[in-house]
């Protein structure tokens, strides 16, 4: 079986248990039965809430810099060797200052990141968020933006910009016109509002995951990271 047959398999699989539906569940391959047995063991422990509580105790301990380092000695190598069970998703900039580990001090296995300048979604975006929420059954999505953001200041000063970096800007861009007439820093209006929207087209762009929110079983929110002070505030 190829990588996009099994991942067809995977997801196909989730559908029908999104939607309810276990009658095919003979037709699957008895393998990934028992990957999903050994994962709602572990995934159940910890609710949407929990997560994003966890998440901001560590960006607090950051913070103070009281952080702990969790997760990180050899014994946490060992253990998700095995297998990993994040508890959240993180969508955040590929900016240097803004690594998901270290402003929320967690460790190896906790984080599924996906980093993108800008912080937006996109198909490829999406398709890494339904993967964790649906198949590693991640119950927290946060789509982080942060202060002094260089992809919105780019979508903001709308010059030509070289090769592809115009994707990125064009993406950025709807949140830049959305806050244009809007009083106060127009940087972090348009900060601010990327997220936001970014929050919200994730409702319309993916059925599966917006069943999910309907569920009860993902929790979506916005947050702005502020490079300052180093605090996370959720903003959406
Ligand atoms: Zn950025």
């Amino acid at each position: 079986m190829t990588e996009s047959e099994r991942m067809g398999m995977i997801s196909r699989r989730n559908l029908m248990l999104m939607a309810g539906a276990g009658t095919l569940a003979a037709s699957i391959a008895p393998t990934l039965l028992q990957a999903q047995a050994a994962n709602a063991e572990t995934i159940s422990d910890i609710t949407p809430d929990g997560a994003l509580k966890k998440l901001m105790e560590g960006n607090q301990r950051y913070i103070d810099q009281k952080r702990t380092f969790p997760d990180q000695a050899r014994s946490r190598i060992v253990e998700v060797a095995k297998g990993q069970h994040p508890f959240a998703t993180v969508l955040a900039c590929s900016d240097s200052r803004v690594t998901p580990e270290i402003i929320f001090d967690q460790g190896l296995g906790d984080l599924f990141d996906v980093r993108i300048a800008g912080n937006f979604l996109d198909d490829v975006v999406l398709g890494n968020i339904e993967y964790a929420a649906l198949e590693l059954g991640v119950p927290l999505l946060v789509i982080l933006g942060h202060e002094r953001c260089g992809a919105v200041k780019a979508a903001l000063d709308g010059k030509a910009v070289p090769g592809h970096i115009s994707t990125l800007v064009e993406a950025i861009k709807p949140a830049v016109d959305a806050t244009k007439n809007l009083a106060g820093d127009a940087w972090d209006n348009a900060v601010r509002a990327n997220v936001k929207m970014n929050v919200e087209k994730l409702k319309d762009s993916s059925p599966i995951l917006a069943e999910a929110v309907k569920a009860g079983k993902l929790k979506v929110v916005g947050g702005r990271y502020d490079l300052d002070s180093g605090k996370v505030e959720i903003i959406a």
